[in-house]
């Protein structure tokens, strides 16, 4: 902040402290009180503004990164956009390998970033010097000076959410916090906050949602890899086909999945209750706290804090257009059609 004038010195100020919104509403039935955070408060409408600034300032201090470096990653989603945002300002390189699955919009909003994107072919293994991950790594050998954000095994990831995400919690709620759940993608987001709430207190339960089709649930529950638990599903950022280091499994109590369709009418709920535009990934967590209070987690004293991890607007062609719904089958006799659009 300037000290002449009430004026940011430039966006990246702007990430963190977003605000905790009490849920009025869409939880009412439910013993407890149930808070969201709200991370499309951040600049670049994500939670990952956060990993992405901590990690490229923690690559500054240990003398890695320099004026006019190069950073890379593989993703076309929230962290392609933050890291990009990050760069701009501070002056370096972003590189992004993405599949040929991610949608034009996204990689039009990435080259707008200021981004170099290589679109990377969608069918092929993980270990085929086409693919993404390869693309990635060989861009990082031939570059000198260039940093990988790598962020499923980067445990900077972790550490971005204990430094910020967790006090943040801890403050805003005054330390009265009785659970936390969070989606679990790479695990950063869980695995930090959670490490930095059970430190001030060691019975704060912390839920993982987990998709249908992804290893995560039974991996916590069993500690083995099982392939046979993968399989496609909609919902993106949430759940994995592989095993992160940036999650720390012995820290989260229980994963609940949910389903693609569920997860989907609670965001259009969200919305529609709430006034919160949040994406689809918000919606699961929030279909995830609706099966645990079924299952009787809460009771009258519960203070549930649900992380919403970005905002509505990114899925505009997706959850919140009512042909992809049709598309998807997901307008049923449980579900009625609730169209955002006026028939005359
Ligand atoms: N929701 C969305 C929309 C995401 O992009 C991500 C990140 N993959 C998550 C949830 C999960 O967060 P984390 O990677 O920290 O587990």
């Amino acid at each position: 902040m300037r000290e002449d004038l009430q004026v940011f010195d430039n966006v990246l100020q702007l990430i963190g402290n977003t605000p905790l919104i009490q849920l009025n509403r869409i939880t009412q039935e439910y013993q407890g009180e149930f808070f969201a955070k709200v991370e499309a408060f951040n600049p670049g409408h994500s939670t990952k503004d956060r990993i992405a600034l901590y990690i490229i300032e923690e690559a500054e201090k240990k003398g890695i990164l320099k004026p006019g470096d190069t950073i890379i990653e593989t993703t076309s989603g929230n962290t392609g956009f933050s890291i990009a945002m990050v760069s701009i300002i501070k002056g370096y390189e972003c590189i992004l390998a993405v599949s040929s699955k991610s949608s034009k919009d996204k990689i039009d909003m990435l080259r707008s970033m200021g981004a170099k994107v290589y679109v990377c072919p969608a069918n092929v293994t993980a270990d085929d010097p086409r693919s993404y991950y390869q693309v990635a790594k060989r861009m990082h050998d031939e570059i000198k000076g260039s940093v990988y954000i790598n962020q499923y095994f980067n445990e900077l990831n972790i550490e971005a959410h204990y430094k910020t995400t967790g006090p943040e919690i801890w403050k805003q709620t005054e330390g009265k916090i009785t659970h936390l759940v969070a989606c679990s993608g790479t695990g950063g987001t869980i695995s930090g906050t959670a490490k930095y709430l059970k430190e001030q207190n060691p019975s704060i339960r912390v839920i993982g949602i987990d998709a249908y089709g992804s290893v995560l649930k039974k991996y916590h529950e069993t500690k083995e890899f099982d392939a046979a638990e993968i399989y496609p599903y909609r919902i993106e950022g949430l759940g994995k086909n592989l095993i992160p280091t940036a999650t720390d499994f012995d820290i989260i109590d229980q994963f609940v999945k949910v389903t693609d369709e569920e997860s989907a009418h609670t965001a259009r709920q969200l919305a529609k209750t709430e006034g919160l535009f949040v994406g689809y990934t918000s919606g699961a967590a929030v279909q995830g706290v609706k099966q645990l209070a079924e299952e009787g987690e809460f009771d009258k004293n519960s203070k549930v804090v649900v992380i919403f991890p970005d905002h509505g607007s990114r899925y505009m062609s997706k959850v919140f257009s009512d042909d992809w719904m049709t598309e998807q089958g997901f307008f049923d006799s449980k579900h009625e059609k609730t169209s955002n659009r006026i028939e005359f």
